[in-house]
C-alpha cells in the first residue's frame, strides 16, 4: 500500500497534534507554518485535563514531572477578602510554550517547515489530490490537507467555508507575574489556588503555572474579562504609534493610558491582590473575545481542526484540549481509509466533531453571560444569574468537558 501524504497548515497546537498522530499512523506528514521564527508562548497558562494528557501520550510526547504546577483548591473572594465560595479541586496548570515543546520534540524536525505561508488551496476530491500554494511560489500536493491555521484561518477564507466569527462584547486582559514578586499576603492567596472574583460585566481569575524552564519557578497567570463595546475596542486596539491593530495588538504597542486605567480599575473594583499582580506583571496582553463556528469541518480533502473550526471562549479552557480531540478524531476516521475514500472519511469526521465544537461554544457563552449576554444564547438571563453565583463559577470554569476527547485505546499507550 502506498504511503499516504498529509500536509498540515499551521504548526501550533492543533497542527502538531494532528501531525504527530498521523505520523504515528504511518502517514508521510509535513507541517507548514507561516511564522518566520519558532513559535513562542504569548506567556499565558493552559489548564490541563485528563483528555489532554491522553492525547499527548497518543502523540508519543514524553510528558515529565515538569509539566506544570498542581493545585488543590478553588476560591472566590470579595473585595474585602471574604471567602465567597471554595471547593477542593485538583488540577495541573501548565503553559502554552511547555506543551508546544513536548509536541515539537515528538515530531521529526526535518518535516516541520517555518516561513511557509499558504496563499491558495485546491481542495481536491475523490479522484484529484489537494494542492497547496505558498507565498514563495512553491506548491505541494497531498492526499490530505489539515487546516490548523487558527481563528483567522486563511484556508477557511480561500475555500469559502460557511462560518461565523462574532465579537463577544468583551475583552480579556492577560498578564503573567513571577510569584516571588508579590507580597506575602498575595503569594498566600495566589500561590497554590485557582482564584476568582467577579462583578457585573467583570470576571477576573488567576492560577499558578510553571515557569518557562522549570516547574520549580512559579508564575501567576491572570485573566480579566471586561465588558467593552466596539468603539472602546477600536481604541484599545490602536497603538501608541497611532496604528490600528485589528488582528491583535502587540503588548508593547498598547497605549500606557489603557494599562494605567486597568490598574486603577482593579484598585477600585477588587481585592488589592489583583491590582498588585497587574502592577508587578512583566507585560500585559489584550485579547478580544470571539465566538467562532464553522458549518462543515471538511471540504474535499481538507479537514479543519482546532481554532480554524471552532473557538469557544476561554472560560471553558478547551482551546488546546479541543484541538487535541479534533486531531484524535481525524486520525481515527482516517485509519485504514483508501486514498480515494479520504473525502468520505472526512465527512464522517466532520459530522462527529461539529457537535463537539457547537457544545463547547454554547457552554462558553453560558459561562460568559455575567460579563455580556450573547444574543445567540438561549436563556441568557438564567445563565447570567447562574454564573453570577460564585459556587457555580468556580465549579465549572475550565473543567473537563465530556466528549471533547474521545479515548481510543488502540492509538494511545502503544
Ligand atoms: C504563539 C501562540 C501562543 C498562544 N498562547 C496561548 C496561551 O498562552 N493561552 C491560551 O489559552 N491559548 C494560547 N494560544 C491559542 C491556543 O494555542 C489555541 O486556542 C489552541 O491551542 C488551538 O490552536 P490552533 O493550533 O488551532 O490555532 P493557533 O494556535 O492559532 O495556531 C494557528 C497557526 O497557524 C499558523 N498560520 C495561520 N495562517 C497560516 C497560513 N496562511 N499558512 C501557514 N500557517 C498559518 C499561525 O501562524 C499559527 O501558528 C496561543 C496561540 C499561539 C499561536
Amino acid at each position: 500500500m502506498p504511503i499516504k501524504k498529509a500536509v498540515v497548515i499551521g504548526g501550533s497546537m492543533a497542527g502538531l497534534f494532528a501531525a504527530n498522530l498521523l505520523n504515528r499512523s504511518g502517514w508521510d506528514v509535513h507541517v507548514f507554518e507561516r511564522s518566520k521564527s519558532e513559535l513562542s508562548g504569548r506567556g499565558a497558562g493552559i489548564v490541563t485535563h485528563d483528555g489532554l494528557l491522553y492525547a499527548l501520550s497518543a502523540c508519543g510526547a514524553q510528558v515529565d514531572d515538569q509539566l506544570g504546577v498542581e493545585i488543590h483548591k478553588r476560591l472566590a473572594i470579595a473585595k474585602e477578602g471574604d471567602r465567597l465560595a471554595q471547593c477542593d479541586f485538583q488540577q495541573v496548570l501548565t503553559s502554552w510554550s511547555r506543551l508546544l515543546d513536548y509536541l515539537k520534540v515528538a515530531f521529526p524536525s526535518e518535516n516541520y517547515h517555518l516561513d511557509q505561508e499558504v496563499v491558495s488551496i485546491n481542495p481536491g476530491d475523490q479522484k484529484a489530490l489537494a494542492t497547496v500554494q505558498f507565498a514563495n511560489g512553491s506548491s505541494v500536493s497531498a492526499d490530505l490537507v489539515v487546516a490548523a491555521d487558527g481563528l483567522k484561518s486563511t484556508c477557511r477564507r480561500i475555500l469559502e467555508v460557511d462560518s461565523h466569527q462574532v465579537y463577544a462584547g468583551y475583552v480579556a486582559w492577560r498578564a503573567v507575574c513571577d510569584l516571588s514578586r508579590l507580597s506575602q499576603a498575595s503569594q498566600t492567596l495566589m500561590g497554590d489556588t485557582f482564584l476568582f472574583s467577579q462583578r457585573p460585566g467583570e470576571q477576573i481569575l488567576a492560577y499558578p503555572i510553571a515557569g518557562p524552564d522549570s516547574a520549580d519557578q512559579v508564575l501567576v497567570n491572570l485573566v480579566w474579562y471586561r465588558k467593552t463595546n466596539e468603539e472602546k475596542l477600536k481604541d484599545l486596539l490602536t497603538g501608541h504609534d497611532g496604528t490600528h491593530y485589528a488582528d491583535g495588538i502587540p503588548p508593547q504597542k498598547i497605549q500606557s493610558s489603557h494599562i494605567n486605567d486597568i490598574q486603577a480599575s482593579a484598585d477600585e473594583l477588587f481585592h488589592p491582590c489583583w491590582a498588585e499582580h497587574l502592577r508587578q506583571a512583566e507585560s500585559i496582553i489584550l485579547q478580544p473575545i470571539f465566538d467562532s463556528e464553522i458549518q462543515s469541518m471538511c471540504a474535499g480533502r481538507v479537514a479543519f481542526i482546532g481554532d480554524s473550526a471552532f473557538v469557544a471562549r476561554p472560560h471553558v479552557g478547551q482551546g488546546v484540549t479541543k484541538a487535541a480531540g479534533d486531531a484524535l478524531c481525524l486520525d481515527r476516521h482516517l485509519r485504514g481509509t483508501a486514498i480515494e475514500e479520504i473525502p468520505t472519511s472526512l465527512r464522517s469526521f466532520s459530522e462527529e466533531r461539529l457537535a463537539v465544537g457547537r457544545m463547547a461554544v454554547e457552554h462558553a457563552r453560558q459561562m460568559g453571560a455575567p460579563v455580556v449576554i450573547s444574543p445567540f444564547l438561549k436563556d441568557g438571563g438564567h445563565w447570567e444569574n447562574y454564573y453570577s453565583q460564585p459556587e457555580n463559577l468556580i465549579r465549572d470554569t475550565a473543567v473537563e468537558l465530556e466528549g471533547v476527547v474521545t479515548k481510543d485505546e488502540a492509538s494511545a499507550f502503544e
